[in-house]
């Protein structure tokens, strides 16, 4: 199976050897066999072999828009039920943000059926796909009970590969006074039962959710049931999370609204992807991180939605690439780069992200002719076709 894509104005590799960050061909074409990018590179210079390939391939016209890499959204919490439109009106409103809101979906996610919960995550991953998202992790975090957070995990798994267990998201009620109970039980029984059912363990290291050594016993037991560790970090204080998120050598510190320059220091050296997250402190009015320090101190920067029904319910990465640029100073080569190419570095996954020989055929067609235009012409519905695997996952037609 081969589809030869052409008439890109502009193709974003994000190959790694240039030109520029984001490896941008202009009068592109692309070669897809077998769900996997066979040849990216100017019209003009297919190589024969790409060209006689072409012959027997399906074609399909770009219509001088661009062509990105599918974005990848590394930070998800889609298994819940229950609406928050309230808080955040009350929030708009003056009312300020803590994590205590989680509360309230942990009890209407455990009443909820689980065709119900699945129903609302696969409502949500179409909204995402069809703004362009071709890779989703999804978090658990609004069960914790051992049943209830391997029924989100088996959800989960259902949709994406990028599973992560995040039993240690805020203490239940039933552990109100008992936290450490709480730790305990997801360190002996949640963590063990997983095993096998993540790829990754993460925690909510905050000011009323749970301290660095309980998020730090947490993400050890999870490395020693074989997840790989991801940190929720200094999303609402400044604290000592995200060099511990570097410490234990974890993936991706995500939130890190507060960072000191030691913080940014440690995390550029363990080679902990950082990953901001704009929805949040758009939904929060929590001041915004500023790109260019973390950038300055060599840090690698993703971009994700966060998408979840309390602090940013937003499933869109044009959106938050859009955010990024405006608010926290990404320059727009930066913020596609981290939607894309920063997302894949959070979830170590070297197959997406990029539009290169072997990489997989994940990409977007932009009803626009460059990048540029996800943050130059915010809110607008500029995707026009998405792929996944090489196989048309979401178009729209109309979109001229
Ligand atoms: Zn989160």
């Amino acid at each position: 199976m081969r589809t030869l894509v052409t008439d890109i104005a502009e193709l974003v590799t994000n190959d790694a050897d240039g030109p520029g960050l984001l490896g941008i061909v202009t009068d592109a074409a692309l070669l897809i066999e077998d769900g996997r990018v066979r040849w990216a590179g100017p019209a003009a210079e297919a190589p024969v072999e790409a060209a006689g390939a072409a012959a027997a391939a399906e074609r399909v016209s770009a219509g001088g828009g661009a062509v990105i890499p599918g974005f990848v959204d590394s930070h998800t919490h889609l298994v819940f039920a229950g609406d928050r439109s309230a808080e955040f009106a009350a929030r708009m409103a003056g009312q300020p943000y803590t994590a205590g809101g989680i509360a309230a979906t942990v009890a209407a996610t455990r009443s909820a059926s689980t065709a119900d919960l699945e129903d609302n995550l696969v409502r949500l991953l179409r909204q995402a796909e069809r703004s362009g998202t071709t890779t989703v992790e999804i978090k658990t975090g609004y069960g914790l009970s051992l049943d209830e957070e391997l029924r989100a995990l088996d959800i989960i798994n259902r949709h994406t590969d990028e599973s992560t267990l995040l039993a240690a998201h805020v203490v239940p009620p039933e552990y109100r006074d008992d936290p450490e109970g709480y730790v305990d039980l997801v360190v002996e029984r949640i963590i063990p039962a997983a095993a096998g059912r993540a790829r990754w363990v993460d925690a909510f290291c905050e000011v009323g959710a749970f301290t660095e050594a309980q998020a730090a016993r947490v993400l050890t037991a999870g490395r020693e049931h074989g997840m790989m560790p991801r940190l929720h970090a200094n999303q609402l204080t400044a604290s000592g999370a995200l060099q511990l998120a570097a410490r234990l050598g974890c993936a991706s510190a995500d939130h890190a609204t507060f960072a000191t320059e030691a913080d940014l220091a440690a995390l550029a050296a363990a080679g902990t992807v950082v990953t901001l997250l704009p929805g949040v402190e758009f939904s929060t009015r929590q001041p915004y991180p500023d790109a260019r320090r973390y950038l300055a101190a060599g840090v690698i920067l993703a971009l994700a939605t966060d998408c979840n029904p309390g602090s940013s319910f937003t499933s869109s990465m044009p959106f938050c690439i859009a955010v990024a640029v405006r608010d926290m100073h990404f320059t727009v080569e930066q913020a596609v780069w981290s939607a894309t190419a920063g997302g894949a570095a959070a979830l170590r996954r070297p197959d997406v992200g990029r539009l290169t020989a072997g990489a997989r055929a994940d990409f977007v067609i932009l009803a626009a002719p460059s990048h540029r235009y996800l943050a130059y012409r915010p809110g607008v519905d500029l995707v026009r076709r998405v792929y996944r695997d090489g196989r048309l996952i979401s178009a729209r037609e109309d979109c001229p």
